[in-house]
């Protein structure tokens, strides 16, 4: 996960320019489920601004995996409109057993029917994820460890619910990349913070995003950027034309609408720190493919 840095009045800015007239009618039906006391439509509107979010997010990259996927036209049937807060319900995770060991507490929630309404229209709300993160994992779970606040309109008054996911969308949270790192293709949490540190864990885990085995393909993109970038990395120390077409492809790699940018920007630092371990690194990255079921 990397942030994409984006003020909400920014974001509201591009909304309403890429989609005139979205703003005022979002505004009126989050009046409309005020008054109802819940979410309720017979159709929504959210999908009007998925594009947006995927221009904002590098170029279609989920916002949790950053795998990328094709542009507006096909990639908005590749990745989901994402609500870090589920409008109208909100279902249990089930926690890792070592997870809950280590701290991780968990806020029973509220009950069937029951979601954060007044968000199902604010744009601190959304995120673009591809479907594995968002239909497959995230559905409408919202683990937290404070007490769940529904009524709540304003996401940037929410964070004393103490959610367990990271948002990297704008500054309402903590930059993930502070959180989590990545050794090879396996990521980890190093927040030098108790508590950040098992979101980091959290975050990793509810989103499996190092499991070998639910998560091949995406494992099989990480190890194929780092054999790419080590080799780019190598070539960087010889001299000429290739030096520098090598470098500027590193650049590119480490750019955020570049795929899996927080796991190229780690093995960057290790090479440039210990460029033997980072060879040792990209080496299980090539087992690692070699060895892997198609
Ligand atoms: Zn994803």
């Amino acid at each position: 996960m990397i942030r994409y840095d984006i003020a909400l009045d920014e974001l509201e800015a591009l909304v309403d320019e890429r989609v005139p007239g979205w703003l005022e009618r979002a505004k009126s039906r989050t009046e409309g489920f005020r008054t109802k006391g819940k979410y309720e439509e017979k159709s929504s509107i959210w999908g009007e601004v998925k594009p947006v979010f995927m221009e904002v997010q590098g170029g279609a990259k989920c916002c949790f995996c950053e795998r990328q996927f094709e542009a507006e036209k096909l990639g908005r049937y590749e990745l989901d409109l994402e609500h870090y807060r589920p409008k109208g319900n909100v279902k249990k995770w089930e926690c890792p057993p070592e997870l809950v060991r280590e701290g991780v507490s968990l806020t029973e929630p509220p009950g069937s029917d029951k979601g954060y309404h007044l968000l199902a229209y604010h744009l601190s709300n959304y995120a673009a994820a591809c479907k594995a993160c968002n239909s497959g994992l995230k559905k409408d779970c919202f683990p937290i460890a404070g007490e769940y606040d529904l009524g709540g309109d304003d996401p940037g008054k929410l964070m004393g619910e103490r959610p367990w996911l990271l948002f990297p969308i704008g500054h309402l949270d903590v930059d993930p990349e502070a959180v989590i790192d990545f050794h090879g293709i396996f990521p980890r949490s190093t927040s030098d913070d108790p508590t950040t540190r098992l979101r980091g864990l959290a975050t990793i885990a509810f989103f499996s995003l190092d499991d070998v085995i639910a998560r091949k393909n995406l494992m099989k993109e990480r190890a194929l950027v780092l054999l790419l970038l080590h080799a780019f990395l190598v070539r960087t120390d010889d001299q000429g034309d290739a030096a520098a077409e090598s470098a500027a492809l590193v650049e590119k790699m480490l750019e955020p609408t570049s795929p899996h940018t927080n796991c190229a920007r780690s093995f960057v630092r290790l090479f440039r720190s210990d460029p033997a371990q980072a060879a040792v690194v990209a080496g299980d990255a090539g087992t690692f493919l070699r060895s892997v079921s198609p």
